[in-house]
């Protein structure tokens, strides 16, 4: 089997493509547009220069070589999320080709790094469809790997990698919804099957799972695979032909006259190369040796370059272990639950150290903690003024009150326990923590359950 990826990221430039018209997503539809990403006759485009940069800097990162000048083309399509009949893009001369990246041991190897528009976005609603032109004219980063995947893991591995690389580069957002889309080539035998546009890394996992299952099951059954371009459906977890026998020269395309070409000289890629980060794989390595992490917890902070900036900025002033633990366990996932980055969320490198060091010196139970770092990701919070009644109960008289509490409303697990079940014993405790709403030292329950139960 063969897998080839074709992987449509937005890139995080201020203006569109070829037009001064805001790069963001906004709710209201048609309100980012003008003369020249509506398509108008005669309007003219204009090449973004940080749009070429940010592709020059994804082609270094990805080892791809350049040309000594490349160009734009249209590419003819006729449909209402391209308004112009054309989608300028690249196809005679990439931005960048014959790179790769590494997945472990192995080798993926990089065919080429487009830069073109994307469309429109179709709202599909009811009987309507409704087009909103925001969209059109975002500037897209295609990457087209050759079919070096043999499955899917590897697919998968890569696009994770991928999406950290160009995070570290600053060009790319994950959180936006649609901003890596991928096509994917399969072949389980000879012909090749096409599918357009998978949304999401799950999406592509799911839809690969399914053409690999879909052409075994013909093969099986004597049919025939036939060369074609499938649609994934996510709704129902499927993928439909969309159109047979179709081939890149049926687009047509021809040189871009509006636009000039581009000169890429070594000064500027010598320029670009002394800009590029540290990325995650290097500061895993760095994490390791440095500070003794292991090797997850350190790929874990690292995935994401502003959670591994804010790590680096708490671990000067708290204990790194500790540290390490909270970034990559409860820090991540309570970021990850309201699907915030560390840097868009209300979590400053002051009131995490605060926070850690509460931890550290036991002043707060780590329930106590997760509960206030939840607060602190969502508004402006001082945990030292926030502790207020979560304050750690040491207080063995205090802590007594729900222990006996506890044990009259558990018999059976009293009974449990009496017939020798540990587990029983840490059911208990964990019912005293949440009697305390979990600010009970879990030692002292212990000691004064002990106490009680003999
Ligand atoms: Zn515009
Ligand atoms: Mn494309």
């Amino acid at each position: 089997m063969k897998i080839g990826l074709e992987i449509h990221t937005q890139l995080l430039t201020q203006t569109k493509m070829f037009c001064g018209c805001r790069n963001e997503f906004v709710k209201e539809p048609n309100t980012l547009t003008c003369e020249t990403c509506l398509g108008f006759p005669g309007s003219k485009p204009r090449v973004n220069k940080k749009a070429i940069e940010y592709g020059m800097k994804v082609a270094l990162a990805l080892n791809c070589k350049f040309p000594k000048e490349t160009f734009f083309s249209r590419k003819s399509y006729f449909y209402p999320d391209l308004s112009k009949n054309y989608q300028i893009t690249q196809y005679e001369i990439p931005l960048a080709q014959n790179g790769w990246l590494s997945i472990g041991e192995k080798r993926i190897e990089i065919r080429r790094i487009n830069l073109e528009e994307d469309p429109a976005r179709l709202v599909h609603a009811g009987d309507y469809v409704l087009v909103d032109y925001n969209r059109s004219g975002t500037p897209l980063c295609e990457i087209v790997t050759e079919p070096s995947f043999v499955d899917v893991k590897e697919a998968r591995i890569f696009l994770q990698k991928l999406s950290s690389i160009l995070q570290y580069l600053g060009v790319f957002d994950p959180n936006i919804e649609g901003s890596m889309r991928v096509d994917a080539n399969i072949s389980v035998k000879k012909e090749r099957v096409e599918v357009k546009n998978i949304s999401g890394f799950k999406d592509v996992e799911k839809a690969l799972n399914y053409e690999i299952v879909r052409q075994n099951y013909m093969l099986r059954h004597g049919r025939k695979i036939v060369r074609e371009t499938r649609g994934w459906d996510p709704v129902s977890g499927t993928t439909k032909t969309l159109r047979t026998k179709e081939e890149e020269e049926d687009y047509g395309y021809i040189m871009e006259p509006d636009l000039v070409k581009i000169t890429i000289d070594a000064k500027k890629t010598d320029e670009l190369k002394k800009l590029m980060p540290e990325f995650a794989e290097q500061k895993v390595r760095r994490y390791v040796k440095e500070t003794k992490l292991q090797q997850e917890i350190a790929e874990a902070i690292a995935s994401e370059p502003d959670l591994a900036d804010m790590f680096e900025k708490v671990i000067k002033k708290t204990d790194v272990q500790l540290a390490a633990k909270w970034f990559a366990g409860e820090i991540k996932k309570t970021l990850n639950y309201n699907t915030l980055r560390i840097s868009e969320s209300e979590l400053t490198e002051e009131g995490l150290v605060k926070l850690l060091k509460m931890v550290q010196e036991k002043a707060i139970t780590e329930r106590s903690a997760e509960m206030l770092l939840r607060e602190m990701v969502l508004r402006p919070t001082d945990p030292e003024k926030a502790v207020g009644t979560r304050k750690r109960i040491y207080d063995e008289t205090v802590l007594e009150q729900s222990v006996k509490q506890t044990i009259a409303e558990n018999a059976s697990a009293v009974v449990d326990y009496k017939s020798g079940k540990q587990e029983a014993f840490n059911f208990l405790v964990g019912q005293v923590m949440r009697k305390t709403e979990g600010r009970g030292d879990p030692a002292t329950i212990r000691k004064v359950m002990m106490k009680y139960l003999g």
